[in-house]
């Protein structure tokens, strides 16, 4: 399969199977089926066979590392992301999400900002590519249960509530964001979305994340010296304005941490 015939497969499944996986998803997860005994099947194409386990942020970004963690706002608690994965089939694991994650490490290494800049269609794989991390951290919230707050403990009323419906509480709202970010991946056009994307040179040593679900997401990977930061939803007329305002949030997050 050639690299635009991967991509093509993948929005494909996103079209095609979508309404299956998420009807299924909701079915599963969401309040009133929690004790349901589920098929566990692949959170992308449906499929019931040859399951694997798909790191919701790939391990080359973490570089690997079993102790690097990250906090769950709503229950602050801390999980690790080596056992951060989500059942997905081999062929949307390895074939098609492998495939452009492999496809983005390239990229990343090759271009070089000082001398030479992302051709767009770089640019838009790498939209899509932070694209379908924001969906994978979407799944993620909606099929771990809420389990025990850092504070105030375990919450038996609680404990079996998805992530995603302590987070927004309205099934509605968490069916409808889970709906546009798999949308997202099944959109061919980035072109309008160019704007909401900062890619910049980073000397950090250790890799950073943060991101709000639907929003935004930042990623800085010192192995490639690359820094991310886009927007999913907001658009902007030029990326001046883009690059002010995630400085803005970055800054915040920041300070917030030294606190
Ligand atoms: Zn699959």
């Amino acid at each position: 399969m050639s690299f635009d015939e991967t991509l093509l497969q993948l929005r494909l499944i996103a079209r095609k199977k979508g309404k299956y996986v998420m009807n299924k998803l909701f079915d599963d997860y969401l309040t009133g089926h929690i004790d349901k005994k589920r098929i566990i099947s692949c959170l992308l194409c449906g499929s019931e066979s040859n399951i694997t386990k798909e790191h919701v942020l790939p391990k080359w970004v973490f570089e690997n590392d079993p102790t690097r963690t990250f906090t769950t706002d709503v229950n602050q608690l801390s999980q690790k992301y080596i056992g951060t994965t989500l059942p997905m089939c081999s062929t949307c694991n390895t074939d098609l999400l492998n495939t452009l994650e492999l496809y983005i490490q390239r990229t990343i290494s090759e271009v070089d900002l000082k001398t030479k800049y992302y051709s767009s269609e770089n640019w838009d794989n790498i939209i899509r590519w932070l694209e379908t991390i924001d969906f994978k951290f979407q799944l993620m919230d909606l099929t771990t249960k809420f389990r025990a707050h850092k504070e105030a403990g375990y919450v038996p009323f609680l404990a079996d509530l998805s992530i995603a419906e302590m987070r927004d509480f309205s099934i509605r709202t968490i069916q409808s964001k889970a709906r546009l970010s798999l949308k997202r991946i099944s959109t061919k056009d980035k072109t309008k979305r160019a704007n909401s994307l900062i890619v910049g040179t980073t000397k950090v040593k250790t890799f950073n994340y943060f991101h709000k679900s639907g929003q935004f997401i930042h990623l800085e990977i010192p192995k490639y010296n690359k820094v991310f930061f886009y927007f999913f939803e907001k658009v902007f007329e030029d990326d001046e304005q883009a690059k002010k305002e995630a400085m803005e949030i970055i800054k915040s997050v920041y300070d917030e941490g030294k606190e």
